[in-house]
């Protein structure tokens, strides 16, 4: 998990932790996530809440992407929930 961004990055930050995440898991590592608000890990575990079926996920099985609500924030939802993330985002921009 990587927070602390100072303010000016903006959502520049998402980017930084996309390319680290690539790079950790072509080695098989962890992926990395962007310490936002509404990210939860549970410890000692380090499973990750769904954002839709609120679930706690291994966190190789969690997507982050951009809030349909919120452009400046992130969510983190599971690959099974992806087809709820799809919908939504089909509906922002109908609207
Ligand atoms: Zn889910």
């Amino acid at each position: 998990m990587i927070s602390e961004f100072g303010e000016e990055l903006g959502n520049s930050r998402f980017k930084i932790v996309k390319a680290l995440s690539n790079a950790f898991q072509e080695r098989g590592m962890m992926p990395c996530l962007t310490g936002d608000i509404g990210l939860k890990i549970k410890i000692p575990d380090l499973t990750v809440k769904c954002h839709f079926c609120e679930d706690y996920v291994d966190p190789k099985m969690i997507i982050e992407a951009m809030n349909p609500e919120d452009v400046n924030e992130r969510i983190f939802f599971c690959n099974a929930c992806e087809v709820i993330y799809n919908n939504r985002m089909r509906l922002k921009k109908e609207t």
